[in-house]
């Protein structure tokens, strides 16, 4: 069977031809460790690790070096600190503890590699270096330059020429870059820095721009030349366009990735879910309202991955009615017999296997799964890393949650009736169980245990 993937560069559904078919290799940008992760970020996570079942499943699991990389040095990350005012790396050790954590409740599984960018910044000046003494790069006021000038094709990810990318974002012209475009490989320290943030270079003590981090990490993994590149559409243009533009101008005749992906946003009410625009949800906050991990997960892989998802609350109910549907009909014995998560699981439906390969086409692979016999649901739920737990295990604690949704129900009816005293009696009820109430203004009553 053949992989389709839609590829950025080319803009086209290309059939996927592994440099080396006994080792497939993907990058993946992987989170920048100063806050908890949202579920747009969990979007991008749950995607890939769908994409890594299926290489494994076609290449088999010992042929596929998955890397995806944690950025522990920053702006956001010193800023962070700052306003926490606590070291760096107490921060990124906490952030990253969380990371694992709220993803492994979505049943990703661990990549193949996991560098720390503080970790590879010795990598990271190598390659600067070399950019310097082929022409490519320059210093100047403590900094150092990719001279965007000096690679002619730059622009070739985003499909729009130098002027135009400039147009049409934030690029600051400071003075001392040469062109506006021109991008930071190597930043000078700051007095006020935290010292776990400060590295020695031939340019100064200073730490690393972000773009490079990218560079040193996969191509020391994974080689001057390797097969997939992913992240979420926001990194196509600056981030992609310059990991790609540094990669080979400082390794002259690689090709770095050959197949770019990107997932689509996941959005509220039409806008990204970011941190920036305040209008996120952390995968935590939902994981202590009692929503289940595997729910989650579902709710983020029901659309197609390179198109914008938008988060509601009826996806999140769709979601598990679909599951609970699922794990009522699938037959415990089904799950026996199945081999370890990381092997590769033989028995998959040739459909389920096709849809997916088929650019990911997650939207026609659920519908498979909807008309599926009962004993072919675990085998093809693996692929898409939910329906692995048995039945009992499922609903355990959902008469719990249940109970609580029922109380909250009746202390809102209570307050419409402007019966205070019942409402008072059942919060107070709820407290005693370490449930916290918040009534929003429009009306509803979200609940969380303290
Ligand atoms: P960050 O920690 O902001 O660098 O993001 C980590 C990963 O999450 C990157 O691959 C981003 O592209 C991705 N990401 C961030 N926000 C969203 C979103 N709203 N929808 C989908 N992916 C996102
Ligand atoms: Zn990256």
């Amino acid at each position: 069977m053949t992989l389709h993937l839609h590829n950025t560069l080319t803009r086209k559904k290309e059939a996927f031809t592994p440099i080396d078919a006994k080792n497939v290799r993907m990058y993946v940008c992987g989170p920048t460790v100063y806050d908890r992760p949202h579920l747009g970020n969990a979007r991008s996570v749950v995607v890939y690790d769908v994409l890594y079942r299926l290489l494994s499943h076609l290449y088999g699991g010992d042929h596929v070096t998955y890397v995806r990389n944690i950025t522990d040095v920053d702006d956001k990350i010193n800023a962070a600190a700052k306003a926490n005012n606590e070291p760096i790396s107490a921060l990124t050790a906490r952030v990253e503890q969380w990371f694992h954590d709220d993803v492994a409740a979505l049943n990703v599984l661990p990549p193949t590699n996991e560098p720390r960018a503080t970790s590879h910044v010795g990598m990271m000046i190598a390659l600067i270096e070399k950019l310097i003494a082929g022409g490519h790069a320059y210093a100047s006021q403590g900094h150092v330059l990719f001279s965007v000038g000096s690679y002619g094709e730059y622009g070739a990810l985003s499909h729009r020429k130098l002027d135009e990318l400039i147009a049409g974002h934030r690029v600051e012209v400071e003075s001392y870059k040469k062109h506006p475009g021109d991008f930071v490989l190597w930043k000078p320290a700051q007095t006020d820095d935290d010292p776990s943030s400060i590295f020695d270079s031939p340019w100064g003590k200073g730490r690393p721009g972000w773009h490079i981090e990218c560079s040193a990490m996969s191509t020391t993994y994974l080689g001057e030349n390797f097969d997939i590149h992913g992240g979420g559409s926001d990194l196509m243009f600056p981030h992609h366009e310059n990991e790609i533009a540094q990669s080979r101008c400082a390794l002259p005749g690689s090709r770095f990735a050959n197949t770019w992906v990107h997932n689509g946003f996941l959005t509220v009410n039409g806008e990204k879910m970011s941190k920036s625009l305040g209008n996120f949800i952390t995968v935590k906050d939902l994981l202590d309202k009692g929503i289940k991990g595997e729910v989650i997960r579902f709710a983020l892989l029901s659309s197609k991955y390179n198109e914008p998802l938008d988060w509601n609350e009826k996806l999140v109910h769709d979601a598990r009615v679909t599951l609970d549907k699922w794990y009522r009909i699938v037959t415990p014995h089904s799950l026996r017999g199945l081999p370890p998560l990381r092997e590769t699981p033989q028995q998959v439906r040739g459909d389920m296997i096709a849809a997916l390969a088929d650019d990911l086409n997650l939207p026609k692979a659920i519908g498979l799964m909807h008309s599926a016999a009962p004993e072919e649901l675990p085998a093809m739920g693996r692929m898409l890393g939910i329906l692995q737990r048995n039945s009992q295990e499922w609903f355990k604690g959902e008469n719990a949650a249940q109970s609580i949704e029922n109380l909250i129900n009746a202390r809102l009816a209570a307050k419409r009736t402007k019966n205070f005293a019942e409402a008072d009696k059942i919060r107070k009820e709820l407290a005693d169980q370490g449930i916290m109430l918040e009534d929003r203004p429009d009306g509803t009553t979200d609940w969380r245990r303290t």
